[in-house]
């Protein structure tokens, strides 16, 4: 097992340091984001250090999105959640601060919280040329 000593989710996965959890097993351990965004906002991170999403083996990162996703419908049951962001940032281009592996469930309700997320047009762009180019990365 994958075990980063400096590592604030490797702690965490080994009891070092507390947290408030919702969900564990073998692979995977679901807890509150101790800065949440909004009310539940939590973290669905790999037991296994794994630097991000990208670098994560199918089998253990398909088991985090499990426990995303039913942490996620018991959000809306429970919480009263109109909507459930579910996110992921791979690298510090992307906003990644804590280099381990996580996903954060976002719960959304008809009301201002923390989340700012926008998809605005950032410019032209020679689609069948780029579509190329990622079908190339595919190979
Ligand atoms: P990211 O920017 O995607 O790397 O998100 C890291 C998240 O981890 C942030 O939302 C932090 O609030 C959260 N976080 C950092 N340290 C802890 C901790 N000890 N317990 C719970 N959440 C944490
Ligand atoms: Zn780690």
């Amino acid at each position: 097992m994958k075990f980063d000593a400096n590592c604030i989710f490797c702690k965490i996965a080994d009891k070092q340091i507390p947290a408030l959890v919702l969900f564990e097993d073998q692979d995977v351990i679901a807890f509150l984001d101790n800065n949440p965004v909004s009310y539940g906002h939590c973290l669905v991170i790999t037991k296994e250090h794994y630097d991000t999403f990208l670098s994560c083996p199918k089998e253990v990162m398909h088991k985090v999105f499990d426990v995303a996703q039913r942490i996620g419908q018991a959000e809306i049951k429970s919480l009263g959640a109109k909507g459930i962001n579910i996110l992921t940032n791979c690298y510090e281009a992307a906003g990644q601060s804590v280099k381990h592996f996580h996903v954060h469930v976002i719960p959304r309700y008809d009301a201002p919280d923390g989340l700012r997320l926008e998809m605005n047009k950032y410019g032209e762009t020679n689609l069948p040329v780029l579509a190329t180019k990622i079908v190339d990365g595919l190979k």
